[in-house]
């Protein structure tokens, strides 16, 4: 994080590097069921980052000793590919992996109605195709449509964005650069119709008004993207014959 060079991340008039205003998002691709082989799968783009999420099940898993009497358990595997960053990361799974595969689960399990199927396993694995940036909440937002497309019964769809702060200003859905330079950035899932929270990280120093304005950036953002998820997967499964 926070490097000290001497860089500049806005433009005189106030825009960022890449062109966006300070409450704009990158530009957001959604696809669902892209993947023959799951049982629902979604692919999700922030701007240059590409995140595939593959869900299989309910099924009953081979591991029998992890089956939950009374619910499903939900596993999530976030791995980043070796060709997702500019230098090849090693494919082996790493610290931060699995520090985010349980974030990305417990932003999940919240609105997976694991109830319905007892003693089985919902597996989502979400694959971080190209990075730039955003990767854990592009890649929460991806599992929340390719739970749906799998048919798996939600209380709500999730979706998330990170906010930053660069050079003293906040600014929405920050790329890797920003993030390299940030003082401090901010992920933040949600599910906006059922009024939760499901992730919330802070990295860095934030005052607290900058807190309460950056959880309202993000979560003003969220509901567009929950909204842009409807949207997907109703045209893929509301198609009106005529
Ligand atoms: P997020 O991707 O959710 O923003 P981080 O803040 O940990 O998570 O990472 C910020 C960005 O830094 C990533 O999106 C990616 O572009 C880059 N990055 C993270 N880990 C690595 C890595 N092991 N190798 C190269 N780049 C990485």
């Amino acid at each position: 994080m926070a490097r000290k060079d001497n860089v500049t991340l806005f433009r005189e008039d106030g825009t960022r590097l890449d062109g966006r205003k300070p409450d704009e998002m990158r530009p957001i691709k959604m696809e669902v069921g892209v993947l023959d082989n799951a049982d629902g799968s979604a692919l999700v783009e922030f701007g240059r980052t590409k995140v595939l999420a593959a869900v299989y099940g309910p099924r009953e898993p081979v591991q029998k000793y992890i089956v939950i009497p009374d619910k499903a358990v939900l596993r999530v595997r976030y791995h980043m590919a070796p060709f997702s960053t500019s230098e090849r990361k090693s494919p082996a799974p790493s610290r931060r992996e699995v520090e985010l595969s349980k974030v990305i689960r417990e932003a999940l399990e919240p609105v997976v109605l694991t109830d319905q199927f007892p003693r089985t396993a919902i597996d989502i694995f979400i694959e971080v195709l190209q990075a730039d940036g955003g990767t854990r909440t592009t890649g929460l937002t991806a599992a929340s449509l390719a739970l749906a497309d799998a048919g798996i019964p939600m209380r709500a769809l999730v979706g998330g964005v990170a906010v930053g702060k660069i050079q003293g200003r906040l600014v929405l859905d920050i790329d890797e650069v920003e993030d390299n330079y940030a003082e401090a950035d901010m992920p933040v899932g949600a599910a906006p119709d059922i009024g939760l929270i499901t992730l919330f990280q802070i990295n860095g120093v934030m005052t607290r008004e900058e807190v309460m304005k950056g959880l309202d950036m993000a979560l003003e953002a969220i509901n567009r993207i929950v909204e842009m998820e409807k949207e997907v997967l109703k045209s893929k499964y509301m198609k009106v014959e005529v």
